[in-house]
């Protein structure tokens, strides 16, 4: 198919060329006196992106996933109870894999399109006069949803209630796109990974772990060996790996984040609210569809998963977007498949891009009978934008840089 394909899959986003360039390198030797520069360049690199001084950044040749696990088996204990409010995909994953693990799991069920539940969080930690919580798991962004939760509020109650569990933050689709704060909201451990806000490819587990967790995981006694922390901090303390690390995703990190310095991080976060309030403009006021975020304060500037008219399938959606438009769209996942497609909106990405994946979606809804007027979305957002570039909440681009990316 001619032309290039519009990647709008919440994750893994479109790599810029600056990185795909950068990862173009020979292998050398992970081992050699030069080597640690790369690691410590990578490692030091993040510690701005997570907003962290205290904090041990850590990269896994793994994804999220990985990161997760790494969390639970070396911070927690065998049998440990943990916290969890499960309201999409994501969520449920993660429960799953703390059952699967052995976990005694108090599970919040929310209903799919809210986030964490501060109120619900503060009850079940006042109750808890044992302390026999251990953790409170809470994922920052529910990119099956399109849903943002209020990690800092979930702190609140945590600390108000007294209770001395970690807290573990997944902050998979959330990191480098919105703002995430680990030393000010006292995360133990957030969790993410290349292949979002990063700007990579899908293959680094990126992870941050507090001292009170890293003290935690050298008297538990889970059985754990490629995710041991306390390998990762040996080998790292002189810029070496436990492993061979992935040595191309490595060099695509370090201009990732030079990439991200460049523009400025709280820069990063004004792009992608404004390029998600274009995208929401669209859905509300130009197809006149909602959202699976039900509530304003939860819809998500990373990806917006849109609800298609009741008796239409989004799978259609996507399916015609992809075969006769080249547009990757998200699908819906599991309890929302079929009920919603799911636009993706971080990265590297600006309005014009935007533009072609809201234009392709009106295109594929029109196709398989979803009547939506051809044009609505796209002039939407961009009155959106109009609007919102007047009240100069969009970053311009600094004088001196350089046009080719
Ligand atoms: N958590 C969230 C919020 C995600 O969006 C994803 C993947 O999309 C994951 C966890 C799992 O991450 P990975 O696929 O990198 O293992």
């Amino acid at each position: 198919m001619a032309g290039r394909n519009f990647l709008f899959v919440p994750g893994p986003t479109n790599v810029p060329d600056r990185v795909l360039r950068a990862m173009v390198v020979p292998m050398e030797d992970h081992r050699s006196p030069n080597f640690p520069e790369l690691t410590l360049a990578c490692l030091n690199g993040l510690k701005p992106i997570f907003k962290t001084q205290t904090g041990t950044p850590f990269i896994f040749p793994s994804s999220g996933t990985g990161c997760w696990e790494a969390a639970l088996t070396n911070v927690l204990n065998p049998g440990d109870k943990v916290l969890i409010a499960r309201f999409g995909q994501f969520s449920h994953l993660w429960t799953d894999m703390c059952q699967r693990l052995g976990f005694e799991v108090e599970i919040q069920e929310i209903p799919w399109g809210e986030g964490a539940p501060v109120d619900k969080t503060l009850a079940a930690l006042e109750a808890d006069k044992q302390h026999k919580i251990k953790a409170v798991l809470v994922c920052h962004n529910e990119t099956a949803t399109g849903v943002t939760s209020d990690v800092a509020a979930i702190r609140r109650a945590m600390d108000s209630a007294k209770h001395p569990a970690f807290l573990f933050v997944d902050s998979v689709s959330s990191l480098a796109c919105i703002d995430f704060r680990m030393d000010e909201w006292g995360v133990d451990v957030c969790i993410s990974g290349s292949q979002k806000g990063l700007m990579l490819p899908p293959g680094l587990g990126l992870t941050c772990v507090s001292q009170k967790a890293l003290q935690a995981a050298k008297s538990s006694t889970f059985k754990r060996c490629y995710f041991e922390y306390a390998d990762m901090v040996a080998a790292n303390a002189n810029g070496y790996f436990p492993y061979t690390p992935p040595i191309p995703m490595m060099y695509g990190l370090r201009e990732a984040l030079k990439m991200l310095a460049e523009e400025g991080l709280e820069n990063v976060f004004a792009r992608h609210k404004f390029l998600a309030g274009g995208t929401r403009a669209a859905v509300h006021q130009g197809w006149n569809l909602s959202l699976c975020a039900t509530a304003p304060k939860w819809q998500s500037d990373t990806v917006s998963a849109v609800v298609v008219p009741g008796g239409a399938d989004a799978v259609q959606v996507i399916a015609r977007a992809y075969k006769r438009y080249n547009l990757s769209l998200g699908a819906g996942l599991s309890k929302v498949a079929g009920k919603v497609f799911r636009i993706g909106h971080m990265g590297d990405i600006n309005e014009l891009m935007l533009l072609g994946a809201i234009a392709g979606a009106e295109m594929a809804m029109n196709d398989v009978g979803i009547e939506v007027e051809a044009g609505s979305g796209v002039a939407a957002a961009q009155k959106y934008w109009r609007q919102a570039a007047k009240a100069d909440t969009k970053p311009l681009r600094p004088a001196d840089a350089k046009v080719a990316s």
